[in-house]
This record gives structure tokens, C-alpha cells and sequence, in this order.
């Protein structure tokens, strides 16, 4: 068995397209493995002249979430519950992490296949320790035109305040905050922990202060839980420069007991703020986006809505997910990836490794949240954020 065959979990290749695996994977960022059929090697207009890969349903692989640690400070209730991620927990052994040399050699490759973006995340990321020189060696990066990879991280801001001025010096573009309340208690029985909200506040004031704009905070929202504070949460963020995201609670992984009645839609969310601070819809700033924009009519700001669960943006979905040993997944609901970590380990080239790539999302289907209501769907075993990566 070949290093290619044996670390590819899914239906056999053809012996035809087996054989061309190697010698196919097209040089210089403009194409891609054997498999590819010709007609999916699109190039888009001459103003990006970006090459791009497609998987079944012809979306393109635009995005990358690397996840840099399964560990976290906080326990989420809706994503990393404590009765779960107790102490007896098995986190990854070190030694299962992917190093920071391996992320960056896979993230070249998967730039080459098309992606623009990359979001560092976990877990919380801020805890992988050294993570500025991740970010310094992933800041250099740029697409085959030349063009430079956006670099974003998701994090819980507990850290921020000591380290938002060496992550922006590394080079990082962009940071997105969660914070699911601004009263202590509400903070605190979602995040299951006795970190004040001040920490986070801190953590949003050290961003601001060394020049991360346009800053956006996301709050997960559960019925009887947080939504009373949806209002105060958007007079706090109006006015500040700040852009709200307010999320639907989605029912990933299989380990915080999902309840549609949980779900405060979307639609909810805008009666609730339209109603006090009329908003207007805005474009969205760039194809694909996942948040819905508002704007305040009055001038105040913008805000955005995530209704990853009542109004599925399947068919726009560019994003795949690494998680923190090397395992790649092409939906946040994934029950299996690829490993790989194993080829990278065992000697495999930038060509083979864009390969293993290009036939994994080329076989991609992935279109959960349009299903998520099927019998199919509600059964499936899935993987938990924290290691996947959000
Ligand atoms: N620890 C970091 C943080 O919280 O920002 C990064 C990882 S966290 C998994 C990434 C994002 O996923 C957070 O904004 C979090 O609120 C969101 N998230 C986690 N579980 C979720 C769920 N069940 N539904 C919706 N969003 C969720
Ligand atoms: Fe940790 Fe983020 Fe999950 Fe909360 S949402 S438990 S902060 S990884
Ligand atoms: Fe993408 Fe999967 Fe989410 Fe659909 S359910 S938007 S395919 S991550």
C-alpha cells in the first residue's frame, strides 16, 4: 500500500486516478492533483487570478480554521461542558500536536490549493503557548499572485489583555471575541467558570488600544439563558467601533444536549434589537460571509446575525478545518477527516500532501446544516468543537 493509500478513510481511488496521485499535482499554486478534472480547474477573473480547487457541489476551498489546542480555561456549556471535559478527559498528548513548523508547511499547501484566509482557534488558542511565532511564520504567507494570507483568531479574550500587543507586533490582521453576557452571572453560567466579564472587557480595550479594527464580538445565544441580554449587549457594542455578532446556538458535537426550543433564531434576534434601534440590511462584504449584516439606521454601528441553524448557508461554505493533531475535516459536523499528520511524519512531499488534499475536498458533500433536520442527520456522531476547531 502506498503512503497515499493507506491514510485516506474514504471509498477506494479508481487505479487510473491512483496511479496519476504523484505525478499529476500541478507546480506553481495553479492547479492540483491528478484527480481534478479539468473542468474544476477554474481560475477566477484577472483582478484575483487566484487558482482554487472545488469540491462535489462546486464550492471552493477558500477557507482554513487551523485548531492549535483542544485544551480550554473556560467551560462553555453549549460547547465544552463540564461534565464532559472534567479531569479525567483525555486532551492530546503534546506529542500528537502538529508543531508549529508542520501548521505552516501544510498551510503553504493548502494556499496553493486556493485558500485566502486562515483562523487560528481551538480550544482556546491563546493557551497554546508560543503562539505569536505560529502567527509571525504564517503572516509572511501569500497566495501565488503575491496577494497576503488574512490571519484571524477566535478567542475567549481571558488572555487577551497581556498578550493582544505581541500578537498584533506577530503580525495577526484580525480578532474575533466571544462574550455571551455582560451580567457576571449570566458570563459566568455560560462559560461555567468565575472569570469576570471585566477579564474579557480588558481583553477587548488591549485590542482596541493596539489597532484591531474593525473588532468583532460573537455571543452564542441560548433561550432562558443569555437572551435577556441581547439588548444590553447591543447597547454596549453600539457607538463603539465594535461590530455584535449574534449567533444562533448550533448542535455541535454530541455532548452539550442540543434542543431546537435552546435556539433563539435569528429572526428573533433582529425583532428584538429592530424594534428599540431600527437596523437596515447591508451587503455582505465579501462572497460567502456567514453573518448576516445589519446596520443601526441611526448611524450607531453595525451588527451581524449568524443563523447557522435556520438558514443553512451550505452551499456557500469555502471552509476547511485542521484540527490540532493534523486530522482534516470539511464541516464543523464532521463524524470523520483525514490524518495528515501521518504522510507529513512519514516523509510525504508539498506535492503529495496538495494531492491527498485536493481528493479529499473534491469528494466533499458536506451540507449538514440543510439536512440537520433529517433522521440521518440527527443520529450521526459527531465531533466536538473544541477539537475541531470553531
Ligand atoms: N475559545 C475560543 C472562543 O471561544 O472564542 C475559540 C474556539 S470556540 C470553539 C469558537 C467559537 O465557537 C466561539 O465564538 C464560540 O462561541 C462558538 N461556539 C462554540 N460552541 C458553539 C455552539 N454550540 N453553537 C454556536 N457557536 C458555538
Ligand atoms: Fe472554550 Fe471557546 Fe469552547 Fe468556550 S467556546 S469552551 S471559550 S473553546
Ligand atoms: Fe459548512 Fe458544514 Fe456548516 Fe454546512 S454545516 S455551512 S457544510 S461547516
Amino acid at each position: 500500500m502506498t503512503l497515499a493509500q493507506s491514510i485516506i478513510p474514504i471509498t477506494p481511488l479508481a487505479t487510473q486516478e491512483k496511479t496519476s496521485l504523484d505525478s499529476n499535482f500541478i507546480q506553481n499554486g495553479k492547479g492540483h492533483a491528478g484527480m481534478i478534472h479539468p473542468a474544476h480547474l477554474i481560475q477566477e477573473g484577472a483582478a484575483s487570478d487566484r487558482p482554487f480547487i472545488e469540491d462535489s457541489l462546486r464550492r471552493p476551498l477558500r477557507d482554513l480554521r487551523i485548531s492549535v489546542t483542544d485544551r480550554c480555561n473556560l467551560r462553555c456549556t453549549y460547547c465544552m461542558p463540564r461534565e464532559v471535559f472534567d479531569h479525567q478527559h483525555a486532551y492530546l498528548p503534546r506529542s500528537d500536536l502538529l508543531s508549529f513548523e508542520e501548521v505552516e508547511r501544510l498551510a503553504k499547501v493548502f494556499i496553493r490549493l486556493g485558500v485566502q484566509k486562515i483562523r487560528l482557534t481551538g480550544g482556546e488558542p491563546l493557551l497554546r503557548r508560543g503562539i505569536e511565532h505560529l502567527i509571525e511564520k504564517l503572516a509572511k504567507l501569500h497566495d501565488p499572485s503575491g496577494i497576503p494570507i488574512e490571519i484571524a483568531l477566535t478567542t475567549n479574550a481571558v488572555l487577551l489583555s497581556s498578550k493582544a500587543q505581541s500578537l498584533k507586533d506577530a503580525g495577526l490582521s484580525r480578532i474575533s471575541i466571544s462574550l455571551d453576557g455582560l451580567s457576571e452571572a449570566v458570563f459566568q453560567r455560560m462559560s461555567d467558570s468565575n472569570i469576570s466579564v471585566s477579564t474579557v472587557l480588558d481583553g477587548i480595550a488591549a485590542a482596541q488600544r493596539v489597532g484591531f479594527s474593525p473588532l468583532k464580538v460573537n455571543m452564542v445565544l441560548k433561550r432562558g439563558v443569555n437572551d435577556h441580554e441581547i439588548i444590553p449587549m447591543a447597547e454596549h457594542f453600539r457607538n463603539s467601533g465594535i461590530i455584535l455578532r449574534l449567533i444562533e446556538y448550533m448542535d455541535v458535537g454530541c455532548s452539550n444536549g442540543w434542543r431546537m426550543v435552546d435556539v433563539v433564531t435569528a429572526k428573533e434576534i433582529h425583532q428584538r434589537i429592530h424594534q428599540l434601534y431600527p437596523l437596515q440590511e447591508l451587503e455582505p462584504s465579501y462572497p460567502g460571509e456567514v453573518a448576516k449584516r445589519w446596520r443601526y439606521a441611526d448611524g450607531c454601528g453595525e451588527i451581524g446575525l449568524v443563523a447557522s441553524v435556520t438558514q443553512a448557508f451550505c452551499s456557500g461554505c469555502t471552509r476547511a478545518r485542521l484540527s490540532t493533531n493534523g486530522m482534516l475535516y470539511t464541516c464543523l459536523f464532521a463524524t470523520d477527516g483525514a490524518d495528515l499528520r501521518e504522510p507529513l511524519r512519514r516523509g510525504a512531499d508539498d506535492h503529495l500532501m496538495g494531492s491527498l488534499i485536493t481528493q479529499y475536498w473534491q469528494r466533499r458533500t458536506d451540507q449538514y446544516s440543510q439536512l440537520r433536520h433529517t433522521v440521518a442527520a440527527g443520529t450521526r456522531q459527531k465531533i466536538e468543537m473544541s477539537y475541531i476547531g470553531g
